[in-house]
């Protein structure tokens, strides 16, 4: 089999171990070992900032699926993690976390050679966000309590009651993630479900396999025992579908977009098995006439154009009042244009390419779609690097109405669209939570007390005052409306993966 060991020329130079690495037939992680899928199939990986091949990897599909939650179930049933104390399955857990940030250099470089991203914003983002979650989950192993619950319940004479709640795990997990960041996706749902003392099935993107692969080896190499955590690499309409209809999965965690969560939950549908979702959005950003400029702009630029605009809880929409809307947009546009475009293993880089061709055709019929319907579009900076990569430069559009496809779906790329408003009112807040989405939002104000007030009329999972983008890992996310069921991250994470038993015991009976 030919398979590329050499990253393209155009691309800058990787670590030697990275690049042999990439040179092997990348396989499934299955019951505890590295195997082929069973059709012999694999498919390319590539760098979007080339265009080129950079890696093979084998393409599960039903037949992988099947044997991945077979092996899970061993691993939740008989396997030596059923008998695990609380106390040990933490300690695993913080290794994860500890040997993920020894290997942070190494991760971030393949988030930027797989997704596009830059690899200095992977490391302190992506890979430390990634190592935290690990870290604070390893906590929550040693505190998954129950209650003791008084009753009134009638007894027999004589005789009482004693009755707890018992979370257990909720068995074998099947998880979807995206490509938008790979490891941290992996991490969110993997370290919940593994403090709960769960199975699991991941099924990777197949855009950005690679980070969660190597997450895979890491897993292994602190001590995970087989088959707790299976890796699938594959497709959504075959492994994905699979997955989410399997019968002896116990509940599918996805993360990806509305239309695709509900194809989930009609898969998951036909035996109830558990569902949690963490879907798109189209986020408001209000910038109020009050608002400390020197925060709010270059706050609303990262809010938008991080990540190239490919976050689920993007400041997509902006709301500025109209006495600073020229200055804002004006200042945003300025502050863009500075962004500086290219390969994310390339020194000084701050935007990678879009992931894929298809996003960056995507992205690019939205931007035209806005120009057709009577937008005006300020093109930001504009200086896109040569070649096959998938680079669309920052976008601002303005002139727009609710009514345009740009202002109502998600674009997923960098592209934010930019309405004034004149009072601080019902009309604003309606607008602002004018959208099927209800996943984040963003106001900034130099009266806090105001900008709270409009806070908590927002219907979104996340708000944030005179910030953006600001995630932890004992803070609960998630969405409102159809951007999702359930919250990652926090404590409200665990509830995804246990299932509450109240047992009842008749005291004595004398
Ligand atoms: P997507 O198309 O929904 O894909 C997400 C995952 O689902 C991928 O692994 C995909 O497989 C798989 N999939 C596709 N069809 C499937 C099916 N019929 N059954 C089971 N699995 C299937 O989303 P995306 O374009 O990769 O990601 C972008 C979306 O994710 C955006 O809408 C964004 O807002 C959302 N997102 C949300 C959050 C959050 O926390 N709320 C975080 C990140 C992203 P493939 O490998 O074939 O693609
Ligand atoms: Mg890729």
């Amino acid at each position: 089999m030919n398979i590329r060991a050499d990253i393209p020329s155009s691309s800058p130079t990787l670590p030697p171990e990275l690049r042999a690495w990439l040179g092997k037939e990348r396989h499934l992680l299955i019951d505890g070992k590295w195997v082929p899928a069973r059709s012999g199939k694999t498919f390319e990986v590539t760098d979007p900032a080339t265009g080129e091949v950079i890696a093979k990897v084998a393409e599960g599909d039903k037949a992988d699926v099947d044997l991945a939650v077979k092996a899970a179930r061993r691993a939740f049933e008989s396997g030596p993690w059923s008998k695990m104390s609380p106390s040990a399955r933490g300690r695993l857990l913080h290794k994860i976390g500890d040997l993920i940030l020894e290997h942070a250099d190494e991760l971030a470089a393949l988030e930027a050679i797989d997704n596009g991203k830059p690899k200095n914003v992977a490391k302190a983002a992506d890979v430390t966000l990634s190592a935290d979650m690990f870290h604070y989950m390893s906590g929550w192993a040693t505190k998954i309590e129950g209650k003791s619950i008084p009753i009134s319940a009638l007894a027999a004479p004589g005789s009482d009651f004693f009755s707890v709640t018992r979370p257990e795990p909720i068995g074998v997990v099947g998880q979807i993630i995206p490509w938008n960041f790979p490891l941290l996706m992996a991490a969110w749902k993997l370290a919940p479900a593994l403090t709960t003392g769960c199975t699991v099935v991941l099924k990777i993107a197949e855009e950005t396999p690679l980070s969660a692969l190597r997450l895979g080896e890491l897993l292994l190499e602190a001590g995970l025992p087989d088959g707790v955590v299976n890796i699938i690499a594959g497709f959504g309409e075959t492994a994905g579908a699979a997955l989410a209809g399997h019968p002896d999965v116990n509940k599918v965690a996805f993360t990806g977009s509305t239309e695709v969560g509900k194809l989930i939950v009609k898969a998951a549908s036909h035996d109830l098995k558990r569902v949690s979702l963490e879907l798109g959005g189209k986020s408001p950003n209000i910038i109020l006439p009050d608002a400390d400029l020197s925060l709010a702009i270059p706050g609303a630029n990262a809010a938008i154009f991080f990540n190239h605009g490919q976050c689920c809880n993007a400041g997509s929409r902006l709301f500025v009042h109209r006495s600073i809307f020229d200055k804002v947009v004006d200042g945003i546009a300025a502050e863009a244009s500075k962004i500086k475009l290219g390969h994310g293993l390339s020194e000084g880089t701050e935007m990678g390419p879009l992931v894929s061709s298809v996003q960056y055709e995507r992205v690019n019929g939205y931007i035209a779609a806005g120009r057709d319907e009577g937008a005006k579009e300020i093109v930001c900076g504009g200086d896109v690097p040569n070649g096959k990569g998938y680079f669309v430069a920052p976008r601002i559009l303005t002139d727009v109405n609710p009514s345009m496809k740009v202002v109502r779906e998600e674009i997923f790329g960098p592209v934010l669209v930019a309405t004034p408003f004149d009072e601080i009112d019902d009309a604003l807040i309606a607008e602002a939570n004018n959208s099927v989405y209800g996943l984040a939002a963003g106001v900034w104000g130099k009266d806090t007390g105001r900008a709270q007030q409009v806070a908590h009329k927002l219907r979104a999972g996340t708000v944030w005052v005179n910030c953006y983008h600001v995630f932890d890992a004992a803070l609960p996310f998630g969405g409102y409306k159809q951007s999702g069921w359930g919250r990652e991250m926090g404590q409200a994470v665990l509830s995804n993966y246990l299932e509450t038993k109240a047992i009842t015991t008749r005291l004595g009976s004398n």
